[in-house]
């Protein structure tokens, strides 16, 4: 049996389709019912993607957040519409304006232009023992990204990532590539569950885990 849904997060019936929605303003196009429900795209978010496939995030809804490539607020709009405080990490500026027009319908939505490596240049703003870490930055290194931001999150949050294999590597085998970086998050994550995406998004790992209880607040 599929885990619930975050509350917040429903299926319901866009033309005919069961398809999953928050509640919000519409962002991306998406079609949104007269009740003020938008679908979630399974294609355009991995989040979504997560869900769709019945994985347990460990999400109830109102939890505080810390999201880690927003670019330009597909999914982490869907994120605000049913979680807590919601901190979203963009380092390229072009996404990063789109994001500040979505998180103005959104006060729980705080929109940071950071890099994520660097979370030095954020830990003054984002609170810590936050509930859950959400990351989809695509970028080479993931893991490390991951590691570093560790300090952000409670000692029974969860860590839910995407990770790309092309971004790693374009040449190496994908299973490879994810062997790798599941060995390097294992420092100071337990990987719970994992699962490839390629349904909606092709060479994609999707992890779930919680944090190593020795783990922490370190310098990295
Ligand atoms: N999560 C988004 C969504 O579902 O709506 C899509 C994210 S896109 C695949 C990856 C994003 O991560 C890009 O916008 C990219 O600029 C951003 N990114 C990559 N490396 C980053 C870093 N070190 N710090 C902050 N953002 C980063």
């Amino acid at each position: 049996m599929s885990p619930d849904l975050p509350a917040g997060v429903e299926r319901r019936d866009f033309d005919g389709r069961e398809r999953l929605a928050t509640r919000g303003e519409t962002v991306y196009g998406e079609p949104r019912d007269d009740g003020g429900w938008r679908a979630w795209d399974a294609g355009r978010s991995k989040l979504g993607a997560m869900l769709e496939l019945g994985m347990d995030t460990g999400l109830d809804g109102g939890e505080g957040v810390l999201y880690l490539g927003a670019a330009a607020g597909t999914t982490v709009s869907h994120v605000a519409d049913f979680a807590g405080p919601t901190y979203a990490v963009e380092f390229a500026p072009r996404p990063a304006r789109d994001l500040l027009d979505v998180a103005a319908s959104r006060s729980n939505l705080f929109p940071l232009l950071k890099d994520a490596r660097a979370p030095e240049t954020y830990a003054h703003v984002v609170e810590s023992g936050l509930d859950c870490l959400i990351q989809d930055v695509a970028t080479r290194g993931q893991a490390a990204v991951a590691l570093r931001n560790r300090r952000f999150l409670a000692s029974d949050g969860r860590f839910l990532a995407a990770i790309k294999a092309r971004s790693e590597d374009v040449l190496e085998a994908p299973d490879d590539v994810f062997d790798g970086v599941l060995e390097e998050l294992r420092e100071e994550y337990e990987i719970l569950d994992t699962r490839r995406l390629d349904r909606f998004h092709d060479d994609h790992l999707a992890v779930v885990a919680e944090p190593l209880e020795s783990s922490g607040d370190d310098a990295r």
